[in-house]
């Protein structure tokens, strides 16, 4: 069913656990995240970034994982990542997404501060919810982070605590993504945590659930060190898509002499590798070991 991101918060501050927060780019992916959440009784989060619409245009995957929210045994918050610009959340809440981020990271803190406050104004008219940003990770999903570029990336910026509690109390937004040290795309140096980060900015914002952005290639340890810090919803994506892609390498090399591949038999392949492996990220999120 779906939920918003409210909702889904709400359940992982009582469980005291992470919600993870999945790339859905594709319709293999929406199947193997919802399968997985089923399977595992827990609530998820589906989302598309802004920056994906050179993959798939969201008025094209956006119906669909509404769709598949709706029809789902488990609470579905259906999220748009890293939104830029008002045309596109507002066209995302109006297919049906019940949360959005307004990314304004990259902007000084008042157009921030501006541009976050009339995200929250729009999304109420749709009872949807807002995740800001404030901080910089460096890389956005749509960039030099897909390419797997290293993890020392002075653009970073780390969330000042002092500065967050300003600007949740000034924006109302529902949850905070911080940068606390960890990267998107591929990680070729292990991260490096501050997850002082993370609790300074619960403790002075009536602990607003914070997001991690970059959430997937950390350590089991580092990831029930977020959690307890305070961290409720990790973004998850490259981990998942290496795993498709290891099962059409998996399929091909596995083929007899002389047999074609077939797209469809790899699709099965990779719905099913995406699905184990986000099985065993939401196990770590809820503290179930994997
Ligand atoms: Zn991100």
């Amino acid at each position: 069913m779906l939920a918003t991101l409210n909702e889904v918060m709400a359940y992982a501050e009582e469980k005291k656990i992470a919600v993870g927060s999945f790339n859905t780019p594709c319709l293999e992916s929406i199947e193997a995240v919802i399968a997985a959440a089923e399977e595992l009784n827990v609530p998820v989060i589906i989302q598309h970034a802004e920056g994906h619409g050179r993959v798939i245009a969201l008025e094209v995957i956006g119906p669909a994982m509404v769709a598949a929210a709706k029809r789902a045994k488990v609470p579905v918050c259906v999220h748009l990542d890293h939104g830029m610009t008002m045309e596109c959340m507002k066209e995302a809440m109006e297919m049906g997404f019940t949360s959005i981020m307004y990314d304004g990271s990259t902007l000084s803190y008042d157009e921030n501060l501006k541009n976050t406050r009339a995200a929250v104004q729009l999304a109420a008219e749709f009872g949807a919810s807002v995740e800001g940003e404030l901080g910089s990770m460096g890389k956005r999903e749509t960039g030099a982070g897909d390419t797997g570029a290293g993890a020392d990336d002075d653009t970073k910026i780390y969330t000042d605590p002092e500065l967050a509690a300003a600007f949740v109390a000034d924006t109302g937004i529902d949850a905070l993504a911080c940068s606390f040290g960890t990267t998107h795309g591929l990680y070729l140096t292990a991260p490096r945590l501050d997850f002082n980060v993370v609790t300074g900015v619960r403790a002075r914002t009536n602990n607003i659930p914070v997001v991690m952005h970059g959430g997937s290639g950390v350590s089991n340890e580092d990831y029930k060190k977020a959690i307890e810090a305070g961290v409720r919803k990790i973004n998850y994506w490259t981990y998942m898509n290496k795993a498709g892609g290891a099962a059409v390498k998996e399929y091909i090399d596995a083929l007899p002499e002389g047999k074609v591949p077939f797209f469809l038999d790899a699709m099965v392949s990779v719905r099913e590798a995406m699905k184990n492996d986000v099985m065993r990220a939401m196990k770590v999120f809820a503290g179930v070991e994997a």
